[in-house]
This record gives structure tokens, C-alpha cells and sequence, in this order.
């Protein structure tokens, strides 16, 4: 990983601390960095356990941020809140509005967005005290739920990946197990049908389930993810929660490729290695599950589906361009990634010296 200003060790620009006691809000706004642009990032509503846990989350979450805007082609930087508390309990219009004049005293420094425990009725609460805001409605001039855009950006990713593996993106006969089938699985499983793939799923919840059986007879359902892990697949999706690929998991996976929409798929530092080692091809998860954010951005220039979904496409060549560059420098796509996002920074940063 390279080290200094981009690097993933690069330090923040800025951090700030919000209280209103008032309405019993408690945040951090982080800014890691505005080398493309205003930063943004949604803001993520959880009862951390302590101040230093919501800490460590919106650092390491705002440095996410700017990887994947940098990877993504935006003009933005990264930048990520969290609210401290329970959202069912502690959750209010003056505590929203409360946040959004916070954000709004950033000058534009910092855009938030929907996370963990906030929806778009929140976001367009929020932007009753600033035009710094978006995943609103589309009734308040917004692009409403982003899942759609995620799942088509991962679906262009698994695309890239095939034709990387196997010299064709066609899907067709192709079989893929989708891990959680919630907001963006099952739309994911709706292209994969479509494309004629044979599609296994597996979810906690017996609802997803239902939903995805009902919409489509021909899908096989397994148990759970270790079934799943261990099923014939030529691709495994992803879709639940972080750290899904661990060592354990790596060991057990028979498909050629992973490519899902699941933040921080990768548990520790040091698998990527393991899935490059076992010849298993690793589409980058904040590479191909930036649809979402890609539709969101959109909305700062009035948003536009067509022009959005345009750049969604983009995914597939950035993914080829991504495994290219793991293969020209001898490195997984993980870090290909990376690089390309570092690279992008700093050069394109370089040229505000131009005056
Ligand atoms: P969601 O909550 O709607 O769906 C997640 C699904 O996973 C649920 O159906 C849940 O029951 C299931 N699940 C939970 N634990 C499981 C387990 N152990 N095994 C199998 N299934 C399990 O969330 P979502 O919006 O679909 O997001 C899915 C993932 O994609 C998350 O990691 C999220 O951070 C990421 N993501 C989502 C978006 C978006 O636009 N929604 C954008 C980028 C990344």
C-alpha cells in the first residue's frame, strides 16, 4: 500500500465533534480527505458502546469513502458521521435538524447521506437546514433508495469478472450464490435470473426468503453462507454483512470468483492474498458496490437516472481496469484497487497547484 498523504495511512483533514444536549444528539463528522472534492459519505445512527468505538468507525469509514468516490471517477472526497445512540429510542426532528445545522456549518466541506440506521425520510428532514444532504426523496428532489444502482453496479462488476476469468461476461449457465437477499441481493438476483445464471441463495431471514422464492420458483435456497461457501458455485455474491471472507470461509470456497455487494468484505489484511494464492478472482467490494453511491452524487447536479445509470455501467471497464493492473504489477485486485484510487488522488490534487 503506498504510504504518505494518499496512502491508507494518510491521516484526516478533519474531525469534528457536534453536541446538542438538548435534543440529546451526540456525532462526529470526518473528513478524510477533499483531494477531488467535497467529501461525502452517509451518516451512520448507532449505540456505539463508547465514544472511542464511534471514533474508530467514522475514521475508518471516512477514509473508505474516499477510495471508493477516488475509484468511482466522482469529484469527491471522503467523508463519513455517525450519530451516537439508539435510533428507534433517540430519534427526532429537532435532533435531525440539530445534525443538519452541524453539517451545514461545515460550508459544504462535508455532504452526508443515508447509512446504518437513517433512510431517506431522515435525509430529507435534514435538509430543511441544509443543501449539504443527499439520498433524499424523490419527492424532495432526490433519487430515493440507492440498492437498485448497487445491485446493477455489481451485477457490471461480476459481468467484468467473468470476462476476465473466462473470456465472455455472459452469465448464462453460469452458478451463482448470493448471500443475503435483502434490499440489494434480490434485486441482484433479479439480473442474474434474467441473464440466465443459476442462481443459489441463502439469507437469516425467513421474509427474504419468501420474497425472492415468490418472484422467482427456479432459485435454489441452501441453509446458510457455510452450505452455500461449499456448494458448486462459479461465483459467490456476498451480499450480508462485512468480514464474510475469512480464512475459513477462503479455504471452503469452490467458486472461481467473489464479487458482492458487502461492505468490508475482506475480515483481516492478508486475504486478499489467500484468494489470489487459491486462484480465486476478487472483484475490490467498494469498487463494485458504488452504484449506490454514484446515484446519490448524481443528485448534486439535479439528478438524473439515465446519466446516473450511464455511469453505473462505467463499473464493468474499471473493474477490467482494476484485474489489469493486479496482473501488469503483480499484486491482488485488492491492491490494484488501491493504487489506482491513491493514484488518482494525488495526481489529480497536484494540478490545484496550476492556478
Ligand atoms: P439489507 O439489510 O437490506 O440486506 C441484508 C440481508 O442479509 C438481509 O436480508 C439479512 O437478513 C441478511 N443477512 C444478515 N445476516 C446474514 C447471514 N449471516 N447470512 C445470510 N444472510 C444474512 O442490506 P442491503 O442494503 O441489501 O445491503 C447489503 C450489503 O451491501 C451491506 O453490507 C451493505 O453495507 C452493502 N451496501 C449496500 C448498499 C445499498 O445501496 N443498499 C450500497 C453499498 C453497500
Amino acid at each position: 500500500m503506498t504510504e504518505g498523504v494518499f496512502g491508507r495511512d494518510g491521516g484526516h483533514e478533519q474531525v469534528v465533534y457536534c453536541q446538542d444536549p438538548q435534543t440529546g444528539l451526540k456525532a462526529i463528522i470526518a473528513v478524510h480527505s477533499t483531494a477531488l472534492g467535497p467529501a461525502l459519505g452517509g451518516v451512520r445512527f448507532y449505540p456505539y458502546e463508547s465514544e472511542r468505538d464511534a471514533l474508530d468507525d467514522v475514521l475508518a469509514l471516512s477514509m473508505g469513502m474516499s477510495y471508493k468516490s477516488a475509484l468511482a471517477g466522482l469529484d469527491l472526497g471522503g467523508g463519513k458521521a455517525v450519530i451516537i445512540g439508539d435510533p428507534d429510542t433517540l430519534k427526532s426532528e429537532p435532533l435531525l435538524r440539530a445534525y443538519g445545522r452541524f453539517v451545514d456549518s461545515l460550508g459544504g466541506r462535508y455532504i452526508t447521506a443515508c447509512d446504518v440506521g437513517t433512510y431517506v425520510a431522515d435525509m430529507d428532514m435534514i435538509a430543511r437546514e441544509t443543501t449539504f444532504v443527499t439520498g433524499r426523496s424523490s419527492d424532495d428532489g432526490g433519487s430515493g433508495d440507492p440498492s437498485g444502482m448497487t445491485a446493477y453496479g455489481v451485477f457490471q462488476g461480476m459481468r467484468a469478472a467473468a470476462e476476465h476469468r473466462w473470456g465472455s461476461p455472459d452469465l448464462r449457465g453460469k452458478r451463482v450464490g448470493v448471500s443475503g437477499v435483502g434490499k440489494v441481493g434480490r434485486l441482484l438476483v433479479d439480473h442474474l435470473v434474467e441473464a440466465g445464471a443459476e442462481v443459489v441463495v441463502t439469507d437469516v431471514s425467513e421474509a427474504a426468503i419468501d420474497r425472492v422464492r415468490a418472484a422467482h420458483p427456479s432459485v435454489r435456497v441452501v441453509a446458510d453462507t457455510a452450505e452455500l461457501v461449499s456448494c458448486d458455485l462459479d461465483v459467490y455474491a456476498p451480499c450480508a454483512l462485512g468480514g464474510a471472507l475469512d480464512d475459513a470461509t477462503v479455504a471452503a470456497l469452490r467458486a472461481e470468483i467473489v464479487c458482492g455487494s458487502a461492505n468490508n468484505q475482506l475480515a483481516h489484511s492478508g486475504v486478499e492474498k489467500l484468494l489470489d494464492e487459491r486462484g480465486i478472482l476478487y472483484a475490490p467490494d467498494y469498487l463494485v458496490n458504488s452504484g449506490g453511491l454514484i446515484q446519490v452524487s448524481d443528485e448534486l447536479h439535479g439528478f438524473n437516472y439515465e446519466r446516473a445509470r450511464r455511469k453505473v455501467s462505467g463499473l464493468f471497464d474499471m473493474t477490467k481496469k482494476v484485474f489489469a493492473l493486479a496482473e501488469e504489477e503483480g499484486v491482488p485486485p485488492a491492491t490494484a484497487a488501491d493504487r489506482l484510487a491513491e493514484r488518482r488522488m494525488a495526481e489529480v490534487s497536484r494540478l490545484r497547484m496550476i492556478r
